[in-house]
């Protein structure tokens, strides 16, 4: 199939493939847009059973990064990088010193940073190699592990939707999905203003921690939808919105860190009609490049971080009143408010 064809084919400005033997990496890049800017978005290394669905990860997930970098105000389009997980033993640091070689020959159009399945370490790696690479833990404008940025986000988008819909975080319960980097901080930030929790995770160490720090009641990672809880906050994975998970939940909210968690396109209406207010994936979580787009321009400052966090607020806002004015889906509007940054 040619690429034009592809299903998650959205008008890519480029689609690069990369491959070396000695390494045995093999590596899909995209550029979606950089009508904005330069391309940004991370590198997802990770398993996948052929590389057909590598390369549609890359291309839905670029167009998501497009998304997400306009709604947050940045001076940048959006790309993506995967690189296929090699079966068996390999030299990581030999496999990202030559993506990091691919990635120059981009010559810039492209930066890249840490996503599932990354490490500052490999970033460090891939910088020896090109500039266009951000999310560094040291030098000039390093601006480091993006995740407590992302958790700061997500946290001000559950507090500003539960005010919209006169629930006061004090006292109420937010069900957490997913105890990782950016999870755990959300609900310290939840515990300290009073939300009780309710959390799950595969992660039994991660469970227990969140128990025993925030007094947070744990569930198995199933029964998470179903909680009677006022507010639901994927920080797992992706897909997690679905017909089956959306006809259990208890909540009236839904705000969370996680990429792409709706299911299907239907889904964001279906929620709408249940009257769940889903604040969307890329305008909620992009805290993280929000603190990375500092390090690429060169000018990293808390001050500028702050500034672009509450634009990413005012965004959330806008989009929660139009759909009050109007009846529309929250991520329909969304949708249309990032194509017209883009210029689409
Ligand atoms: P992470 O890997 O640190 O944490 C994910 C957590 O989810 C892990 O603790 C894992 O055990 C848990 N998990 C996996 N499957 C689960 C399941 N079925 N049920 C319950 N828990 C499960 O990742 P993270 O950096 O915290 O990111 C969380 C999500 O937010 C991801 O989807 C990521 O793509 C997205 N995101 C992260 C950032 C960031 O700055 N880190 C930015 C934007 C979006």
């Amino acid at each position: 199939m040619a690429i034009f064809e592809h299903p998650s084919f959205d008008k890519h400005e480029s689609v690069h493939s990369f491959y070396d033997e000695k390494t045995g990496l093999k590596a899909f890049v995209a550029v979606h847009s950089t009508h904005l800017g330069p391309s940004a978005g991370g590198t997802r290394f990770w398993h996948y059973k052929n590389a057909n669905l590598a390369l549609r990860d890359v291309l839905r997930l670029s167009r998501g990064m497009s998304y997400k970098n306009a709604m947050a105000g940045l001076n940048l389009g959006g790309g993506k990088a995967v690189v296929i997980k090699p079966e068996g033993n390999f030299d990581r640091e030999a496999l990202f010193t030559k993506f990091g070689e691919f990635i120059n020959t981009i010559g810039g159009a492209y930066y890249t940073a840490e996503d599932v399945g990354m490490t500052t370490d490999d970033m460090r790696t891939i910088r020896t190699k090109t500039k266009f690479v951000a999310g560094l833990d040291e030098g000039d404008a390093a601006s480091g592990d993006p995740s407590p940025v992302t958790a700061d986000g997500v946290f001000r988008c559950i507090r500003l939707a539960a005010n919209k819909r006169g629930i006061k975080l004090k006292g109420a319960s937010v069900s957490v999905q997913g105890l990782g980097h950016v999870g755990y901080t959300v609900c310290k930030f939840l515990h300290k203003a009073g939300a009780k929790l309710i959390v799950t995770d595969i992660n039994k160490q991660a469970v227990k921690q969140a128990v025993n720090a925030f007094g947070a009641k744990a569930v198995m990672p199933d029964d998470i939808y179903a909680q009677p809880a006022d507010i639901f906050s994927p920080c797992a994975l992706g897909a997690v919105l679905n017909p089956t998970t959306a006809s259990q939940l208890k909540a009236s909210i839904i705000a969370g860190a996680a990429n792409n968690q709706l299911s299907t396109p239907n889904i964001g209406k279906e929620l709408h009609d249940k009257d769940i207010l889903y604040c969307p994936d890329y305008v909620v979580n992009a805290g993280g490049i929000i603190n990375i787009a500092g390090e690429i321009e060169g000018n990293y400052s808390p001050d500028w971080v702050e500034s672009k966090l509450q634009g990413v607020e005012q965004s959330l806002e806008q989009i929660i009143d139009h759909s009050i004015k109007t009846g529309r889906n929250t991520d329909a509007i969304a949708d249309e408010m990032a194509r017209a940054r883009i210029g689409r």
